[in-house]
């Protein structure tokens, strides 16, 4: 079995003196590092503050002198001190995670949630809607406590714990919509195109059905010719930065096969694009469906060569026989417009008819730097368009692992 092919190691080698200076600014991101120790201290003091406030709450209802509503107002006030400390564990963790250097604690039992996909404007959202729930608990302290607060430290009080929400609302709007709508023009604006379109399509399910004469499961993974056998089970969906599982989760179950979609996988190298696309592959050979897997510039090769034997139009006919056809590596070569254009007919054959997974290290809005020509945008249009564009982000898979790393 062919090995999975070396993405060149370009992206590595920091031979200009450009890249040198730009390395080293990059590692000043550890002067940060102290800062973050220094809120590690200020947590101490808040650890000491709250048992402070709890001897003393404690202390007053032993001795009888706690009212109700003092009792209120100390246990308010510790929770205050818990959240300030919720808030600084998040910039602790988050600000390092994002700033400085990744901490690993993928498949920690303890990992918070938000802290896989925190960036920072995550941060920024998630620390507004944190001074909100301090802001808020402020406010109520001075509601219980009405009798001792002037009215202009209450309307002061309101107004600025009503900024508060305001500018956490603002940034949640400004953060959220837009960095998914970033991630996903491309495939919304040609959800836009689907809603006009009668959705009645015949559905096929996507678990084909095996008659004797098919070949098996084996022959099938064997005929693909994959480089490597990679499962969808062996991914690490912790490892990068950000990645959509659940649309991943989604792809696994091979029904983008049977109402003919496409996905293309697009992320730096190393973060396991060939990997999902060959154990999609993978899993639709056990399903009971036809794959065939090659390189973009293989398959630009066998495209010509069908071309200039005139039977182009035989050979895409003949690919039909296979639901699912890959394309890895699309943008590691630029092609020329002659390329383009078979590109574009193999696209535009299987449009709605078969699907493609394309793997590539550009989204699909920078493709015109690969293709070139008349036909490039039309071909980039019926890809993206009934397409799963899977972003990957994150660190290489392989520098991971970096003393086998090159034996892949
Ligand atoms: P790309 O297509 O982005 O160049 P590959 O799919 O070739 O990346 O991944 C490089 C190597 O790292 C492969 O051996 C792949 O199986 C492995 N790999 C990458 N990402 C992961 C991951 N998240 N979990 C497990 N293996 C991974
Ligand atoms: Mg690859």
């Amino acid at each position: 079995m062919r090995r999975m092919p070396t993405v060149p190691p370009i992206t590595r080698a920091p031979s200009a003196p450009t890249t040198t200076l730009g390395y080293a600014l990059f590692a000043t991101r550890w002067l940060q590092a102290p800062l973050y120790f220094g809120l590690v201290a200020a947590q101490g003091v808040y650890v000491y503050k709250f048992f402070n406030e709890l001897w003393k709450l404690i202390l007053r209802c032993v001795t009888g002198q706690a009212t109700e509503t003092y009792v209120m107002l100390a246990v308010l006030k510790l929770v205050d001190v818990v959240m300030i400390a919720n808030l600084l564990i998040m910039v602790i963790v988050g600000g390092y995670e994002t700033f400085v250097s990744r901490i690993g604690l993928q498949g920690h039992r303890d990992q918070p949630e938000w802290l896989s996909h925190v960036n920072s404007n995550v941060l920024k959202v998630k620390l507004a809607t944190a001074i909100v729930g301090i802001s808020s608990v402020h406010l109520l302290q001075m509601f219980v406590d009405v009798h001792h607060t002037s009215r202009h430290s209450l309307l002061w009080g309101t107004v600025i714990h009503m900024a508060f929400i305001v500018s956490a609302a603002i940034l949640a709007y400004m953060s959220g919509p837009m960095a998914a709508h970033a991630e996903r023009a491309p495939q919304q604006a040609h959800h836009e195109h689907a809603r006009q379109e009668p959705e009645e399509k015949v559905f096929v399910p996507a678990q084909a059905t095996a008659r004797d004469d098919e070949p098996s499961a084996e022959e099938r993974l064997r005929a693909a010719r994959f480089p490597a056998r990679k499962l969808l089970e062996d991914f690490d969906a912790e490892h990068p930065r950000s990645f959509d599982r659940d649309t991943m989760a989604r792809l696994g179950k091979l029904d983008f096969l049977a109402t003919h979609r496409n996905v293309v996988f697009v992320g730096p190298p190393g973060t396991g694009k060939t990997h999902l696309a060959v154990g999609l592959g993978v899993r639709a050979c056990q399903a009971g469906h036809s794959v065939l897997f090659a390189t973009a510039a293989a398959w630009a090769a066998r495209l010509a060569g069908a071309r200039d034997a005139g039977r182009l139009a035989e050979e895409l006919a003949a690919l039909d026989a296979h639901p699912l056809l890959i394309v890895d590596e699309v943008g590691y070569t630029p092609f020329d417009p002659e390329t383009t254009a078979l590109f574009f007919q193999l696209v535009a054959h299987r449009y709605e008819r078969a699907s493609l997974i394309v793997t590539s290290d550009r989204p699909l809005g920078r493709w015109e730097e690969i293709f070139g020509g008349p036909s490039a945008s039309a071909m980039v249009d019926r890809l993206g368009h009934h397409a799963e564009v899977v972003r990957i982000d994150g660190d290489s898979y392989r520098m991971r692992r970096a003393t086998s790393a090159w034996a892949d």
